[in-house]
């Protein structure tokens, strides 16, 4: 395990030598536990309904200038059978915190998806929601929960993601502890280059990232919107603070590298804030330096357009060009598509040693 002060000295590294050093290894250590299969994820925006004020976000309630839509359950199925003929066997399901986005709905999706696709596994990143829904939402079939902690830094974080209306703390921390426990393979992740975020606050997040001992980890920069409050207070700030993280592909490459020495077994994709940042090489980069998932958008065109967490989005191309530039790109790497569901290993290893632990506690009691 690489102890704090490494990999705050990485962070802060900036010698391209130096930094080859740390790209092979998290390339080598790659290699060794997922081997050279990158595994396609079809992206699915379903609503950009927001009932939340993140000041980084530009799906936040307030900013009022945006046209909100919210995707049919048809209207969803059909994006879900576009990624089974893609050759894709994940669907993952995001959104705003959309209330609208009901218990009820969501499970009818999932289940729906289950009977017509069952080789499709499921991924939701539909915010913080009630444990009894993730629990229903778990029983109807889906597969995965993405949710990212945004920074480990308690203050940093308060001041970014302010409490909604019915929820007065947002402790995204527990309710990963319970995505867990309910079975779900576990993903998180933060933004890279948060006004304020320090590198020492950086190392905690890759820390947090082992202690929670999670399956999936997508950490991006933060990219500013300039309809947000943070995005204003970005360019105001522009000169630079003393100790700033920079929001760059670098210190986003570096974030991901450590990622996988310290959770060697876990899924991480090139996000797609890093080809946001970097349209030509920004995946490329993400998967030479520890990452070994991609996550194309399958969001209808008219809609994506208005799924503005950021600006300058990546993969506002339609579906088979994109396909066609990540496959020949991954080919053009050396490495191949993935042909399974690309279920964690992380989570395979720490669920067998569960239902393990569970039969050897099972024959311990007392027969009756
Ligand atoms: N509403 C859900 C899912 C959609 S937002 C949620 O909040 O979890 C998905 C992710 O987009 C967030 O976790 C955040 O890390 C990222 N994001 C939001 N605004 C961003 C920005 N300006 N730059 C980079 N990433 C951003
Ligand atoms: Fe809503 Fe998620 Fe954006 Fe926060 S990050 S405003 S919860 S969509």
């Amino acid at each position: 395990m690489m102890e704090r002060g490494e990999i705050l000295s990485w962070l802060r590294q900036d010698d391209p030598r130096e930094l080859e050093r740390l790209w092979g290894l998290a390339d080598s250590l790659r290699q060794e536990n997922l081997g050279d299969e990158v595994h396609l994820r079809g992206l699915v925006e379903v609503s950009s309904h927001c009932g939340r004020n993140c000041l980084y976000c530009g799906l936040r309630r307030n900013n009022d200038g945006l046209e909100r839509y919210r995707m049919g359950e048809e209207e969803i199925l059909a994006c879900a059978s576009r990624a089974a003929e893609l050759g894709y066997f994940t669907v993952v399901l995001q959104s705003g915190e959309d209330r609208a986005l009901d218990t009820g709905k969501v499970s009818r999706v999932i289940r729906r998806i289950r009977q017509e696709l069952p080789s499709m596994a499921i991924t939701l990143s539909l915010g913080e929601r009630s444990t009894e829904e993730l629990a229903l939402w778990r029983e109807s079939g889906a597969d995965r929960y993405l949710l990212r902690f945004e920074t480990s830094r308690r203050d940093l974080y308060r001041m970014i993601h302010p409490p909604s209306g019915d929820d007065s703390t947002s402790d995204r921390f527990r309710i990963l502890h319970q995505l867990r426990a309910l079975g779900y393979e576990t993903g998180s992740g933060v933004m890279v280059g948060i006004p304020g975020q320090s590198y020492s606050d950086l190392a905690d997040d890759i820390l947090a990232f082992g202690s929670l001992d999670l399956d999936m980890i997508g950490s991006g920069p933060y990219l500013p919107h300039p309809d947000t409050p943070l995005g204003r207070l970005y360019r105001a700030a522009r000169a630079g603070v003393a100790g700033q993280v920079p929001n760059s592909l670098e210190m986003a490459c570096k974030v991901i590298a450590l990622t996988r020495v310290v959770c060697p077994q876990a899924n991480i994709p090139a996000t797609t804030a890093l080809a946001a940042l970097d349209r030509e090489s920004g995946y490329r980069l993400g998967l030479q330096r520890g990452a070994n998932v991609v996550m194309p958008n399958l969001t209808p065109p008219r809609y994506r357009a208005l799924y503005q967490i950021y600006p300058g989005k990546a993969g506002l191309s339609g579906e088979e060009e994109q396909h066609a530039a990540v496959a020949g790109m991954i080919a053009g790497i050396g490495r191949r598509v993935g042909a399974s569901r690309g279920d964690s290993p992380n989570y395979l290893k720490r669920t067998a040693t569960a239902h393990k632990q569970g039969r050897e506690m099972k024959c311990l009691q007392p027969q009756a």
